[in-house]
């Protein structure tokens, strides 16, 4: 079975599924949002980055707020102590929320100390701005180095992680530290799901080419966050917790063809 959520290194829970909303912009981003939200999604997924956290704000205004797990992130310019806790402000200020539910180092700066980065996480989390913390594309050297300097506990690394695309070794180092992982680029933004052993996989179970790459992040025990801008795409996406592929045929996917 896999998880439905997640419980990370401090007491919260992540949920499994969440939406991407890279390149999700204006309209199509809030009529997108609110229809996954509606449809059961609990976990959105948004950075400074996207420039979209204003209509992102606008739609969960309308929701409990306590139902919606949100990440964003930091841009790796701005890791600096001063300038984590203003952009983490102006990011709660254009969210329209008094808290996120998980922030993240978007990518690793080596001209920054990690130390002066993760003062401010620090700050953050006790003041409540933020529920947890985490980091994105750190690599297993950067993992350490952040974990050696630690307070609040680093719960989450956010990676590229599909069948064309992985790796093992920091998969197996994140879940060894009881980091949870989330797989980005799930669908190889919709580059792999030609792929022949992915449609092969498709046909055999049934489902889409999309499905079998969602289940496969999730029984290699990723956190998947899909991105769509279609409705129809958002239920198909959505369609991956009851049912399973054979750990045979998850050795196949490994290594599609
Ligand atoms: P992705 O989710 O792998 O793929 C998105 C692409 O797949 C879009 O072109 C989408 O097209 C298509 N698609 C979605 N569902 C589909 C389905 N069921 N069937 C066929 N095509 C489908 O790529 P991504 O946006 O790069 O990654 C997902 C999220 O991860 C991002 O949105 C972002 O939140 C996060 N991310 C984080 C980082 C980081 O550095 N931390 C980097 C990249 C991404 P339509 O929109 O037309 O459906």
């Amino acid at each position: 079975m896999v998880k439905l959520e997640y419980e990370l290194r401090d007491g919260n829970h992540i949920p499994a599924l969440g939406l991407g909303t890279w390149a999700l912009r204006g309209s199509r981003c809030t009529y997108i949002v609110k229809r996954a939200i509606e449809l059961g999604y609990k976990h959105i997924d948004t950075a400074d980055a996207y420039g979209n956290h204003e209509e992102i704000g606008t739609v969960i205004k309308d929701f409990d707020r306590s139902t919606i797990f949100l990440t964003s992130k930091v841009r790796p310019r701005s890791l600096r102590y001063r300038d984590v806790i203003k952009d983490c402000n102006r990011s709660l200020r254009e969210l329209g929320t008094s808290y996120l539910d998980l922030y993240l180092i978007h990518w690793p700066n080596e001209s920054i100390p990690i130390q002066e980065t993760l003062k401010a996480f620090n700050e953050l989390v006790d003041e409540g701005k933020i529920r947890s913390m985490g980091v994105s594309n750190f690599a297993v050297h950067h993992l350490n180095n952040a974990l050696q300097v630690e307070k609040q506990p680093i719960t989450n690394n956010q990676v590229k992680f599909h069948p064309y695309d992985y790796d093992q070794e920091l998969l197996d180092f994140c879940q060894k530290q009881n980091i949870v992982f989330t797989a980005y680029s799930p669908l190889g933004r919709a580059r792999i799901l030609h792929n022949q052993t992915i449609q092969e996989m498709a046909k055999k179970y049934n489902r889409t080419s999309a499905q079998i790459c969602l289940r496969w992040c999730l029984q290699k025990g990723a956190v998947v966050i899909p991105k769509t801008s279609s409705e129809e795409r958002l239920k198909e996406n959505m369609d991956i917790f009851d049912w399973k592929i054979t750990s045979e045929d998850m050795k196949t996917i490994d290594s599609p063809n």
